[in-house]
């Protein structure tokens, strides 16, 4: 069984997206790896309500033995930890800024160097599918290619990370920069970096971070 920090700390990332404005009501869901399987929220609990012995422990094929149903989005955060070694956890939400985005299919370009942080030049956006169901899981995939953060079309995002503290952080980047981004567009005419400037700026993010005298 999971430990008991590790599900603590499942259900605090649900209250924080909660009360950061990332989600509202059930939406949302939140997946960590453990070994070989998953931990994921149940489907429809409110974050409030939610104690760590709700979150269901699955296998990569799906299965588990728990009294709640798994989120109805297992299948992306199985499918995302499955093909993707070097993600930990996965975070899905209905931010309002970035959500505005996917409802109008619109991916976000380099309109600030942030964007690096989610892997490349743009946050792509998914094409619709109903939630819950394989075909999104499959559009999500594509669009996470190379990529650690995608929109959903008509639905919201997904934010990855080697461990949930990492990929709840990068899904408030995202939903911020969505919202400077939709800022920008009222005001004028937004900027694109180039390619090149976000590869840059990529690199440098590989060496950000606190570190002691000897650069460590
Ligand atoms: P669950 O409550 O089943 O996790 O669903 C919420 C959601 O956001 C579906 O996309
Ligand atoms: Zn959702």
């Amino acid at each position: 069984m999971a430990p008991f920090a590790t599900r603590q700390s499942i259900v605090e990332a649900m209250r924080s997206l909660l009360s950061l404005g990332l989600s509202q009501g059930t939406s949302g869901n939140v997946s960590v790896r453990w070994g070989d399987r998953l931990l994921v929220t149940p489907s429809g609990i409110p974050a409030e309500q939610l104690s760590p012995d709700d979150l269901v422990e699955m296998d990569m094929d799906g299965g588990y033995d728990h009294p709640l149903a798994p989120s109805s989005e297992w299948r992306f955060h199985r499918d995302i930890l499955a093909a993707r070694p070097e993600i930990g956890a996965v975070v899905h939400a209905h931010p309002p800024y970035a959500t505005a985005f996917a409802i109008c299919g619109q991916e976000i370009p380099a309109v600030h160097y942030m964007i690096a942080m989610a892997g490349g030049a743009n946050i792509r956006c998914a094409p619709y599918a109903p939630y819950g169901t394989q075909a999104l899981s499959e559009h999500a995939l594509r669009a996470l290619d190379r990529r650690s953060a995608c929109l959903l079309a008509n639905h919201g995002m997904i934010a990855t990370g080697p461990n949930l503290a990492k990929a709840l952080w990068l899904a408030v980047e995202v939903e911020v920069l969505c919202r400077q981004y939709a800022l920008a567009l009222q005001i004028g005419t937004p900027v694109v970096l180039s390619d090149a400037e976000v590869a840059e700026t990529v690199e440098r993010f590989k060496s950000y971070g606190p570190r002691d005298k000897a650069g460590r």
